[in-house]
């Protein structure tokens, strides 16, 4: 398991996150430059594109790996996660793997049980969790495309920004770009900090997930996050229709065309189980009752009757 975090490391280490504070920044350029439409399409495009990277690529594959798909095809999509400067696949990957190991309990990276900014962008701007957990991500670890993407994960963005300021220059850069990556960190932060604090929990876990379908259009279908918690390895996390789940519908597509594979559901014997009753809600807690274990049949001792007098 990792260390115990000091107080030094859950600091705020601000002369490493200038870059992270500049892109929230730069927009403000945009009141000079002024954005045409196809900036902002550019910028709502490139959320869009780099947020089902986020979610269909580093979470439901590399961290979950509830599909498959070939291994150009996994570096391909790995970059394409790379380029919102989220760091490393390798790194966001095992990281979630230890949210979902030690969910909301001590250890947890992100849990709101240590504050929601924490676990919104704290743990982030942190030196708590600079570091990628080898141990927990072997299975990728063995590429070593992916070992080199994960080293360089600035190479992708940085290699994006350029392209939108050559192609349309300064306000495209500044709304196509960095205001879509400023976006995209709190669209995707929003799952580690409000879908474990707001909406409804339709299945008993031992955490604090929730489904919110207002998360759900944020992130393309992250915000259906008890579900997730509840079944993690299934591609869908929307498990009704009205579940709305641009990812998995991406991933559906990609499936039919032969670039992806073995999507995942849950089966339907396990949606009718560990439902929350009468909207009782566990709030914080952990909420499993433990297992009734039947008592050792022990025989009782043989008491001898006592002597009549
Ligand atoms: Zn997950
Ligand atoms: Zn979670």
């Amino acid at each position: 398991m990792h260390r115990t975090l000091t107080a030094r490391d859950t600091r705020i280490d601000w002369l490493k996150s200038i870059p992270f504070v500049l892109i929230h920044l730069l927009p403000i350029g945009l009141f000079w430059t002024g954005a045409r439409p196809i900036d902002w399409a550019v910028c709502f495009g490139l959320y869009v594109a780099r947020m089902f990277f986020i979610t269909g690529v580093y979470h439901r594959y590399f961290s979950h790996r509830s599909y498959k798909m070939g291994r150009v095809m996994q570096f391909l999509m790995a970059w394409g996660g790379a380029s919102s400067a989220q760091k490393g696949p390798l790194w966001w990957a095992a990281h979630h793997r230890i949210h979902h190991k030690m969910s909301d309990l001590e250890g947890d990276v992100h849990s709101p049980k240590d504050g929601l900014v924490w676990s919104h962008v704290g743990w982030i701007i942190s030196n708590a969790h600079d570091d990628t957990h080898w141990d927990k991500i072997k299975d990728f670890a063995k590429y070593p495309e992916l070992v080199w993407l994960n080293k360089y994960h600035l190479v992708p963005p940085i290699v994006l920004g350029f392209v939108t300021y050559f192609v349309g220059g300064s306000s495209m850069l500044l709304c196509g770009f960095f205001l879509s990556t400023a976006l995209l960190y709190h669209g995707t932060f929003c799952i580690n900090s409000l879908a474990h604090i707001w909406g409804k929990r339709r299945f008993v876990t031992t955490d604090t997930s929730r489904n919110s379908l207002l998360c759900a259009l944020i992130t393309l279908g992250e915000g259906w996050h008890n579900n997730h918690h509840y079944y993690q390895s299934s591609t869908n996390m929307g498990f009704y229709w009205w579940e709305i789940d641009i990812t998995y519908y991406i991933l559906k597509v990609l499936s039919w065309v032969g670039l992806v594979s073995g999507l995942r559901k849950p089966p339907a014997h396990v949606l009718e189980k560990n439902l929350v009753v009468d909207n009782e809600d566990v709030g914080m807690a952990p909420s499993i009752p433990a297992p009734s274990i039947p008592a050792p049949s022990i025989p009782a001792p043989s008491i001898p009757a006592p002597a009549a007098e």
